[in-house]
């Protein structure tokens, strides 16, 4: 180790770890608390300290007594040119070596005074300097004749009184006071070394474990980006070929419907069968490519919206149509409530006239045979059912329990219910209550994913309340503003 006046910083890693970093004596004692210690036993032995380090930085100037002298000398030119050289000497000229280890240096100066050098080492290394002084040296009787060949017109009688301020030791005294001083500096540069140590190796770890979570920051921010850039593939991929097959889809139900009405001449009551069973099938497959075409829009964020203002109860009742027949098949009763006082609504038609008929289309797969299902429609005022997120509620959520007026409507079923657990999963995408291979209830899955991105587009909401083996009621709100 050698000194050097690079203090350590947390993000110096490049230099090979704390070990192996070079130290400086600012960094190994602590500021105000060394000041303190320095202070206290200048004033202990009335005796000026200075203390720099290797690079000749000045750590501590404690003056004590010599003040009024030396400044009276810095007030003629050749005293202060002599007091400039002597004090860039001190804190410069080196040490001599002993044994290869550098050794204190006694500096008189051309007052008399007298200084002394300590080096101050940390394992061998010089890490900085102590000047101690200037004492009067207890055998110099005044001051000297050569100090007024340098100035003659000092006043003798004004600089001997004021070197009386300067304390008069012996020099068997200061080496004793200086060993004490060398004693406190190593006890001091050795307990803050090892603490710097300390905490240095703990900067170390923490920034080598923050650069090991900035790279797997990066490789999951790319991770991501690639998902997402897959994500968009498959979407684009659904679109088109969801798209690619509802044209011949529908050219396939179109020829069964012309073959059914005997376009194609006359069919027997088993070829009606067959052909019908053609179409009914190509429905619900033209169904449910449907489905996978809106949520490739939805999730590529590609859903348009056709705004109009529309009279929500004719969505409502043309929707009825659209299940009547199955209705019908199951002997399920449907009633319709509709407020007569529901307004006109802003919004997009065919996809509220969707939501609508999905929901029923619902309600009738998972009611049995001679079940009933209620529609019902009504401007109702009330709070959402879910926690509203807000832009400012960073650490939580707020519930947003304000009343807002919605165009309310309500599907009811008397069917198989839904477990308390999975009512809210149900809204998720591909999730369906029973997805064995086995399964009664044919579908996909996206039903209601699509129907909940729906009412989201119109800002309202929608739940279910379910109890198995009973019914559930499809609830959607939307807000009328
Ligand atoms: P799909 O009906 O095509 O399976 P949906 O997204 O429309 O997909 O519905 C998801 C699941 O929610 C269904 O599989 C079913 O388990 C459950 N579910 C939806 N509506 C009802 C209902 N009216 N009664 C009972 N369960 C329902």
């Amino acid at each position: 180790m050698t000194a050097d006046a690079h203090a350590p910083s947390p993000g110096d890693t490049e230099s090979g770890g704390v070990l192996a970093r070079r130290v400086t004596l600012s960094d190994l004692l602590e500021g105000d608390s060394f000041k303190e210690v320095m202070s206290a036993f200048a004033d202990l032995y009335r005796v000026g300290v200075k203390v720099f380090d290797a690079t000749g930085h000045k750590l501590v100037d404690i003056r004590v007594g010599n003040s009024q002298f030396c400044g009276y000398l810095w007030e003629f030119g050749p005293t202060r040119q002599a007091c400039t050289k002597l004090v860039t000497g001190l804190k410069n000229d080196p040490f001599e070596l002993q044994d290869g280890v550098e050794v204190p240096r006694v500096v008189d100066c051309f007052t008399g005074l007298r200084y002394v050098v300590l080096p101050l080492q940390y394992e061998g290394d010089l890490i900085g300097r102590l000047i101690f002084g200037p004492y009067m040296p207890q055998s110099l009787p005044g001051l000297p004749e050569r100090l007024y060949q340098i100035e003659p017109k000092l006043d003798r009688r004004r600089a001997d009184s004021l070197v009386e301020q300067v304390r008069r030791a012996p020099d068997d005294l200061v080496a004793k006071l200086l060993t004490n001083v060398q004693k406190i500096v190593d006890v001091l540069v050795f307990t803050s070394y090892r603490s710097m140590l300390t905490s240095q190796m703990h900067i170390e770890a923490v920034t080598a474990s923050y650069h090991e979570l900035e790279d797997k920051n990066r490789t999951l921010k790319e991770q991501n980006e690639r998902l997402q850039e897959l994500d968009k593939l498959k979407s684009n991929f659904l679109a088109t070929v969801s798209h690619e097959l509802r044209t011949p889809l529908t050219s396939v139900i179109g020829y069964s419907e012309m073959l059914i009405e005997g376009m194609a001449g006359s069919l027997n009551d088993e070829q009606r069968d067959y052909v019908k069973t053609i179409m009914d099938k190509g429905e619900t497959l033209l169904n449910m490519i449907s489905q996978i075409l809106d949520l490739s829009r939805i999730e590529s964020g590609n859903l348009r919206m056709d705004m109009s203002d529309f009279n929500v109860k004719d969505v409502l009742k043309h929707a009825t149509t659209s299940v009547i027949p199955q209705c019908q098949k199951k002997s399920i009763t449907l009633d319709v409530d509709i407020d007569g006082s529901l307004p006109f609504y802003r919004g997009d038609k065919d996809k509220i006239g969707q939501i609508v008929v999905n929901l029923l289309g619902n309600s009738v797969k998972f009611t049995p045979q001679g079940g009933k299902i209620v529609l019902r429609g009504k401007l109702w005022t009330g709070p959402r059912r879910h926690k509203k997120k807000t832009a400012d509620d960073g650490a939580g959520m707020l519930f947003d329990l304000a009343d807002e007026t919605f165009v309310r409507i309500d599907v009811q079923d008397s069917g198989v219910g839904i477990p308390q657990e999975k009512i809210d999963r149900v809204f998720e995408r591909f999730y369906q209550v029973d997805n064995t291979s086995t399964r009664e209830y044919g579908g996909t899955g996206l039903g209601l994913s699509i129907v909940k991105s729906f009412v989201e587009a119109h800002k309202g909401e929608i739940f279910a309340e379910s109890e198995v083996g009973k019914g559930s009621t499809f609830t959607v709100l939307l807000p009328v503003s």
